[in-house]
């Protein structure tokens, strides 16, 4: 396992003493989104900040922003081709992606955020590459810096993940351009001008092992089957067009998906320092050599 999960043997005040983190975050987000106006559009209720594993020691994302709310994909299949000649050999059946709903509390989800602990308490300036986005900056900004980014990376309006643009005004390609960084430093000293009160951000002062001592233990809102989270999924087509035509017509792992989520999925678990590696699960059999079509929208942006 990851994360220690509290069971009911645990006295409950234990862990209300604990510091949940990811209620933290979530409230200073709404300072946040109060007190910048790029940001205001936001309606933090339907963002859902949940924690992951990830070990300080390790490379990966802090955060990642994921969006509930992308359209099913067109029709499409996996396909294998011959190496010599090219020719299609095989496909699968045809599916089209979907993403799941999550309501806590009767309110719609539009984005899940989610936090990699303990690695987004122990991130720092120095060293990173946003050393030089804050000169003699604290430590801790480099946390806010993210925070502020996954947040930025939410599109109030379509629900999707915000199309960045260049320094010209213009619509990238890319999701994090050389201004999307711009924008993100920018609006952590616009919220910082704005004299918060520090209540609502010094957590961030402190690292993992500051937080233990101080709170006795770090907790999250985690999904119940952790480490999985709601994920876009594979939906088997119930009318299968018959082209393109193929020797072999790969049948789709008849895999359930969920498709609803309520806060009766939600969990608290508490997180420590040490803890196992995630297993990776069995990958498919085949590899494949191609996705028809190819996947042209963004759901999820990591950072
Ligand atoms: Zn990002």
């Amino acid at each position: 396992m990851t994360a220690l999960h509290l069971g009911s043997g645990q006295p409950r005040d234990t862990r209300s003493h604990m510091m949940n983190y990811t209620d933290r975050v979530r409230l200073l987000m709404e300072d946040i989104v109060s007190r910048v106006p790029a940001l205001s559009q936001i309606d933090v209720p339907s963002v859902l900040v949940f924690a992951r594993f990830g070990r300080a020691d390790t490379h990966g994302a802090f955060a990642t922003c994921h969006s509930l709310m992308v359209a099913d994909s067109e029709p499409g299949y996996y396909y294998w081709r011959d190496r010599r000649t090219g020719q299609l050999t095989r496909r699968s059946e045809y599916f089209v992606t979907r993403s799941p709903q999550v309501r806590v509390g009767g309110q719609r989800i539009s984005h899940l955020i989610s936090l990699a602990l303990p690695r987004f308490c122990d991130q720092t300036l120095k060293g990173s590459r946003k050393e030089g986005a804050y000169p003699k900056g604290a430590d801790w900004l480099a946390k806010l810096d993210t925070i502020v980014h996954e947040l930025y990376h939410v599109d109030p309006h379509e629900g999707g993940i915000r199309t960045s643009v260049k320094a010209d005004g213009r619509p990238a390609a890319l999701t994090h351009t050389p201004q999307f960084f711009r924008d993100v430093i920018r609006m952590v000293h616009e919220y910082l001008d704005s004299r918060p009160d520090p209540a609502a951000y010094d957590f961030l002062e402190m690292d993992f092992e500051g937080l233990q001592r101080r709170f006795g233990g770090v907790t999250g809102t985690t999904f119940g089957g952790f480490p999985s989270f709601p994920q876009r999924f594979r939906d088997r087509l119930a009318e299968q067009p018959r082209t393109p035509r193929v020797a072999q017509v790969v049948p789709l792992a008849d895999r359930a998906h969920r498709r609803h989520y309520t806060e009766a999925d939600l969990d608290v678990r508490q997180f420590s320092a040490h803890a196992a590696r995630v297993v990776e699960a069995p990958g498919p059999t085949h590899i494949v050599r191609g996705v028809h079509p190819r996947l042209a929208v963004a759901q999820a942006a990591h950072r």
